[in-house]
């Protein structure tokens, strides 16, 4: 997407000095300040929201769930999803009125939104009020944005990425289950999708880097680390070496962390190696999250996805024969333009073929500025709606067909806060990505337990808690 009003990156050339300027920039001015903010999206922009909140309380401030107690309020922001975008906007209507009577309120707009023009744009004509506007290539400057911000709006929002920054301090919504950025942005450019042009090109860090921040966390404490990126298994593409996903795996697993997760893989760059490291090592999870899209080799091209219905489902089957007990999740989308019944039929078929353990499902809408955008959007809403509930139901039933497969069995999960159930339960994940409601684990919270499944849901499982393993 061109973006000509946007500014060009910086060239940051000394990383580390950047990195130390931005924690020393503490300031009296924000003392006993409140930040209230509001994270929408995917994992990658929660992982970012873990360092915009590290960077505003080396400010000074202090976090609050009280949008109306706050003295600054920062959305992070999705391009993705259509209904964030909606719901970004009703946000600032309430933050606006907010704002007319307490004008000293600082409000930021960041994430991924910004990144295209017809929003920034937008912001700056209609939105006046809003303080800061910030890109996903520029969070590091956010504290330094703060800190000159003024009644005059500053956006900052590049349209070229710029160095990665190490050594950021995070803080981290989990003491037990850690985010691990191992690359930003994306190359493979399927057409429906924002993210390449929003997040940029892809850019792998530094292996020695992702290592030692694993080695932090293990020495912290943490059971769980998911390693994390939009196509995370064409990690090291873009670097001068050899060293690539599967490599680092394995050497994340050589650090002994208890669990070892990754989203999201492409199914173009899972290779057999990573099977094998997978398999052979009992810390990386046998859960993979492998998005499909569509089971029309047609569409997939339309998609540019790169491969074709046969080749995915081989894929699959390698997977599920070389991994014992592994658990595959997927994505997919309804409605994509020109989707005949025949194609949809397809998709059904490779789910029946599959068995997902659990699947996200989308109606297809077009994204502004990507190549699809481009196509007619010509299925009715209504036949894209029959669709999705037709998928739904047949993705549910072989959910709970899984799911009925652990009654009775003693699992490893690992606890991580309450359940919605209420009742005193607590709720966790098994090594297979599954929820857990589990009763007698409330002083369990962080840890790995045995639990015994006693009641098998399509999205949830039941369980009561055995022993401890480890405490
Ligand atoms: S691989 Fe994922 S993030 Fe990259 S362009 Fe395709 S859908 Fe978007």
């Amino acid at each position: 997407m061109h973006m000509p009003n946007l500014k060009d990156a910086k060239i940051r050339t000394n990383k580390k000095v950047e990195t130390k300027l931005a924690s020393n920039l503490k300031s009296e001015k924000f003392k006993n300040k409140k930040y209230f903010i509001k994270t929408y999206g995917c994992q990658m922009n929660v992982h970012d929201s873990e360092e915009i909140k590290g960077i505003v309380e080396n400010l000074g401030f202090s976090e609050t769930i009280n949008l109306e107690e706050s003295d600054l309020v920062i959305l992070n922001t999705c391009a993705i999803r259509e209904n964030a975008h909606d719901k970004v906007f009703g946000f600032l209507g309430r933050v606006k009125h907010l704002k007319k009577d307490k004008s000293e309120l600082i409000v930021c707009v960041g994430g991924c939104m910004p990144e295209q023009e017809s929003v920034s744009n937008l912001l700056k004509e209609k939105y006046p009020f809003v303080n800061i506007v910030f890109g996903t290539h520029n969070i590091n400057d956010l504290g330094k944005m703060i800190l000159e911000s003024s009644n005059k709006q500053n956006i900052e929002v590049y349209s070229v990425e710029g160095d990665i920054y190490e050594g950021m301090e995070y803080k981290r919504d989990s003491k037990y289950s850690a985010w691990v950025n191992i690359m930003y942005g994306c190359d493979k450019f399927c057409t429906y999708c924002i993210v390449p042009y929003t997040r940029g090109k892809q850019r792998s860090r530094k292996i020695e880097d992702i290592l030692k921040e694993v080695q932090e966390l293990k020495d912290k404490g943490y059971e769980e680390i998911t390693l994390l990126g939009q196509n995370v298994n064409a990690y090291g593409k873009d670097l001068e070496s050899d060293y690539g996903f599967a490599k680092l795996l394995e050497e994340t697993a050589q650090i002994g962390i208890s669990r070892i997760r990754f989203v999201t893989s492409h199914p173009w760059d899972f290779t057999d190696e990573m099977i094998d490291i997978i398999a052979k090592y009992d810390n990386i999870m046998p859960y993979i999250h492998l998005p499909l899209q569509s089971g029309s080799t047609n569409i997939l091209r339309l998609m540019g996805r790169r491969y074709t219905k046969e080749e995915y489902i081989n894929l699959y089957n390698k997977i599920k024969n070389r991994i014992p007990g592994v658990s595959i999740t997927t994505d997919i989308i309804v409605g994509f333009p020109n989707e005949t019944d025949e194609d949809f039929n397809e998709t059904l078929e490779v789910v029946d073929k599959c068995k997902f353990d659990g699947a996200f499902t989308f109606i297809y809408s077009p994204r502004e500025g990507t190549p699809a955008a481009k196509i007619k959007d010509n299925i009715d809403l209504k036949i894209k709606e029959e669709r999705l509930q037709k998928l739904n139901e047949k993705i549910n039933n072989y959910s709970l067909e899984h799911n009925k497969e652990y009654l009775g069995k003693k699992v490893k999960v690992l606890v991580i806060g309450a359940s919605e159930k209420g009742e005193g339960k607590m709720c966790g994940y098994t090594e297979t990505m599954k929820l857990v409601n589990i009763s007698g684990a409330e002083k369990d919270l962080g840890k790995i337990i045995e639990v015994e499944i006693t009641e098998a849901k399509s999205f949830s499982l039941d369980g009561n808690k055995v022993i401890k393993i480890n405490n």
